[in-house]
């Protein structure tokens, strides 16, 4: 366990225990369990981000729907920084930003690639982005080789 003292109230007054917390997307909601400490001096409630279940993202990424909010969710899932995946999609940011805010819908074909990269990172394979590397277009100005 992280932590075995509140760190708000430093009291050693600390219980763990798990609730149940709601997630409520465009046209779903999904449930997941998560582990806390209680603290029973200060009443604080605290999340530890180890060990947390990774159940939303997996659903969303298997169930969808394609949404601004679940495709959102499902990005920020990812441990690849979104200027990368800006690149490896070859999309911009400004398509992003529409999407997201649901000012232009998200392509499907988009919205399941982003789903694959987090399915397989939630089970430890990386093919999706393997193949999204070997695929990049070349750059017909890259710099000449220095030397
Ligand atoms: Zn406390």
């Amino acid at each position: 366990m992280e932590f075995d003292m509140c760190p708000r109230c430093n009291s050693n007054k600390v219980t763990e225990g798990q609730s149940d917390l709601e997630h409520k997307f465009t046209g779903r909601t999904i449930k997941a369990t998560y582990r806390h400490i209680q603290c029973d001096a200060c009443g604080s409630r605290l999340y530890p981000a180890a060990g947390q279940p990774q159940t939303v993202a997996l659903e969303l990424a298997r169930g969808g729907p394609v949404a601004p909010d679940t495709f959102r969710w499902l990005r920020m899932s990812l441990a690849i920084p979104a200027p990368r995946l800006l690149t490896l999609l070859g999309i911009s940011k400004a398509d992003l930003v529409a999407w997201e805010t649901g000012r232009a819908q998200i392509p499907v074909a988009v919205w399941v690639t982003v789903a694959a990269l987090v399915e397989d990172q939630l089970e430890g394979r990386s093919h999706t982005l393997a193949r999204l590397e070997s695929l990049q277009p070349r750059s017909e100005t890259a710099a000449p080789a220095p030397g």
